[in-house]
């Protein structure tokens, strides 16, 4: 019976082009749907821009567009990059549709309906000049466990505390640098607190289906108590870019509850396309739903998604499948931190995105572990395992097909087994010398994988199936290693022996094709195209070859990585010239309570490429000082002699800075415009009677100057002609 599968991937943050991440994600999604379809099963295969919320309304005024107009282009670059991957959507949709308002409005009154939504008054900051209320991420000021300054209203990226944004000292609101004030509000709660949530959530997380990883973190979250979730504000106050609420003026749905319901808006679009019924679908119980996410989001998935689904009359996902971060190291890498994967820089570099495909393949499994992309494993598994052992085998053969036998395969039966075999022995009596009892125990041998490399697919453990793949390759190697078909070729009265071989590791390789269809399905049509053979499922295995049947001569299916190109996509962009790049956005936390709503399973390096200058922030002018005031401060030219990355400290750079008369070390926090190679040998300007200040990595003697706004960062420099040590006055 073919299963019916509903499968989504998280919905990219429509704020700008996808990075790695996000291309990590979909790829492992994809494999597994393609290997899904490849068993004929029935899948629908959805994604969408997720477009609403307060850094989208913001990031469209800073450009002076409307929302509409960057969610459209966003969309435009994402529809772009997903055929470049090979990303098998069925449909990619948008959270800002028609669908998706029908839904989350229907599904917040069914809620209501049921008790589960109420109001509360609730104290949050406000903007006082934006007349705005403030989410967390916009929200600085001084740690109030060490005093650090010009930290995020959520945690402290000095000393670690986590605390609460009204904790601040001295907040003010990085859009317009204002004092924000405390203002009260009516906001819209899910009451999850309520025992039938909490009953049914402990129901649906504690049946064994999550991941042990998953099923920890749920753990902790709902605790052993009766009564552990908070209720979810599920409400924004105008403005806000998003989706009004029914009955509501002036109050949207937070962009994280009309988000997931994106799900649901996109298979509807798709499904109202082919003139489907999507209720009945959606509700049909032979539907199994699934949802591959980062492990940032577990907790939206796992306790508000499916909860909102039940109380709402709708079916719960299946499942939610979790996977970690992709990290970057290696040397070359680590040279040049910060500087990240992008998707579009490979594609433009002419780089093969099978080659990706198949390293993430070859590193993901079904834990929710971290993974690294390491530059020189990359160019070693792509040209020594995949060119070098599965593609080689198709070269070594097709050049005698094609040349000795007019593109012809052998009419001999492969499956003739052990007799043809003793004839073919007897043939080639005395010139190999080899066991030739393998010639059937090969093609045996890699047949027999078959099921277990599927169960493997379908778990998910992609790493182990592309190992025993390519221990499978080796193997073919080999076997051809051992007869000598070059050999053969030289001998006379052996054409019938050397056409029957070379046909033989034609079929091994139409085998290994299969099995690396789900992770190569460009090559997998190539390799098609080439046999002359339709679309491969994976129960072709057990069908060979058609004896007598003509191939296409053989043209290279996949070049080697150079490692040049590998240098070219690490090379960091050059840093504009016009405008400073802007700080990278701050990680999406899972916990639920953050405002910020970044990348939905954005890694730590995650490309941020530069966005156009938006107005600067101006700042009323403080209170005025004396010229004696002034005279305290020993301001100096210095030279930037050394900078380099600071580990566990993504704001700081350690600037080793001479004054002419002595060499001060130096914490500034302009990491997000600067890259410290470039700031070697330059001169700026330093306050050079600063007490020192220790810092968790060593002591700051001293302080840079630069102008900026909060966001934007421009490091001082003097005119040319100074020298380093000179006083400013
Ligand atoms: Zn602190």
């Amino acid at each position: 019976m073919p299963r019916k599968l509903f499968v989504t991937t998280a919905l990219p943050y429509a704020n700008g082009p996808f990075h790695i991440g996000h291309i990590m994600e979909y790829v492992q999604a994809d494999i597994w749907v393609r290997f899904q379809r490849m068993q004929g099963h029935k899948v629908n295969f959805v994604c969408a821009d997720d477009t609403h919320g307060a850094p989208i309304m913001l990031k469209a005024e800073a450009e002076g567009i409307t929302p509409e107009e960057l969610i459209a282009r966003v969309n435009e670059s994402h529809k772009r990059d997903l055929p470049r991957f090979h990303i098998s959507f069925d449909h990619f949709h948008s959270t800002h549709s028609k669908e998706n308002e029908e839904l989350a409005s229907s599904i917040f009154l069914a809620l209501k309906e049921n008790n589960l939504i109420e109001t509360k008054t609730i104290e949050q900051f406000f903007d006082p000049v934006k007349k705005m209320f403030l989410p967390d991420r916009y929200i600085k000021g001084e740690c109030p466990k060490c005093g650090t300054a010009d930290q995020y209203g959520d945690s402290c990226e000095n000393c670690g505390a986590v605390y609460a944004p009204t904790d601040l000292k001295r907040p003010f609101s990085t859009l317009t640098g204002a004092k924000p004030v405390l203002k009260s509000s009516e906001h819209f709660f899910f009451k999850l607190s309520d025992p039938r949530c909490v009953a049914f959530l402990k129901e649906w997380t504690q049946d064994g289906k999550l991941q042990p990883e998953v099923m920890n973190k749920v753990q902790e979250w709902l605790g052993d108590g009766e009564k552990s979730l908070g209720d979810w504000d599920i409400s924004r106050d105008a403005p806000y870019f998003g989706i009004e609420i029914p009955g509501a003026k002036g109050k949207y749905f937070y962009v994280w509850l009309d988000a997931p319901i994106g799900y649901l808006a996109s298979l509807k679009s798709y499904l109202d396309s082919k003139g489907q019924d999507f209720e009945k679908y959606v509700n049909d119980p032979k539907v199994e739903q699934f949802h591959f996410i980062g492990k940032d989001i577990i907790y939206f998935h796992t306790l508000f998604w499916p909860a909102m689904l039940k109380f709402s009359g709708r079916k719960p996902p299946t499942n939610v499948l979790v996977h970690g971060f992709l990290t970057l190291t290696g040397e070359k890498l680590s040279k040049s931190r910060g500087v990240s994967i992008s998707p579009q820089k490979y594609v433009e570099l002419g780089l093969n995105t099978e080659w990706v495909r198949y390293y993430l393949a070859a590193k993901l499994n079904s834990k929710v572990e971290d993974l690294d992309f390491n530059p020189e494993d990359f160019i070693a598994r792509v040209n020594s395992d995949l060119i070098g052992k599965y593609v080689n085998i198709a070269s070594r053969a097709a050049g005698f097909i094609t040349k000795r036998f007019n593109g012809k395969l052998t009419e001999e039966p492969l499956s003739a087994g052990r007799e043809l075999f003793h004839k073919m022995r007897g043939q080639l009596a005395g010139a190999a010398g080899t066991p030739d009892d393998q010639v059937p125990s090969i093609l045996f041998e890699v047949r027999n994988f078959a099921e277990q490399l599927a169960q493997d697919y379908d778990a998910r453990e992609f790493s182990k199936a592309i190992r025993q793949i390519m221990f499978l390759a080796d193997r073919v190697n080999q076997y051809v290693d051992e007869q000598k078909p070059w050999e053969i070729a030289k001998e006379a009265g052996q054409d019938a022996a050397l056409h029957w071989f070379c046909t033989l590791y034609l079929e091994l390789f139409r085998i290994l094709t299969i099995y690396l269809k789900p992770v190569l399905p460009k090559v997998a049509e190539d390799v098609e195209a080439f046999l002359g053979i339709k679309p491969l499922d994976w129960e072709d295995v057990m069908t060979p070859l058609k004896p007598g049947s003509v191939i296409q001569p053989y043209k290279h299916l996949m070049s080697r990585i150079d490692p040049k190109q590998i240098d070219a996509l690490l090379e960091p962009p050059e840093a504009p010239k016009d405008a400073a790049p802007t700080a990278p956005a701050k990680a999406a936390k899972g916990d639920g309570k953050g405002d910020a709503k970044a990348e939905t399973s954005g890694p730590d390096f995650a490309l941020v490429p530069p966005e156009p200058p938006k107005p600067p922030v101006i700042l009323p002018v403080s209170d005025t000082i004396s010229i004696d005031d002034f005279g305290k401060l020993d301001l100096r030219v210095a030279r930037i002699v050394d900078a380099e990355l600071v580990p566990d400290a993504d704001k700081l750079l350690k600037l080793t800075l001479d004054i002419g008369i002595e060499q001060r070390q130096v914490f500034a926090g302009i990491r997000s415009a600067y890259n410290p190679k470039d700031l070697v040998g330059r001169l700026t300007v330093m306050v050079a009677n600063l007490a020192p200040r220790k810092m968790r990595f060593g002591e700051s003697q001293g302080m840079v100057l630069a102008a900026g706004d909060g966001i934007s960062i421009y490091l001082l420099t003097p005119d040319g002609g100074a020298v380093p040590g000179m006083r400013i006055k």
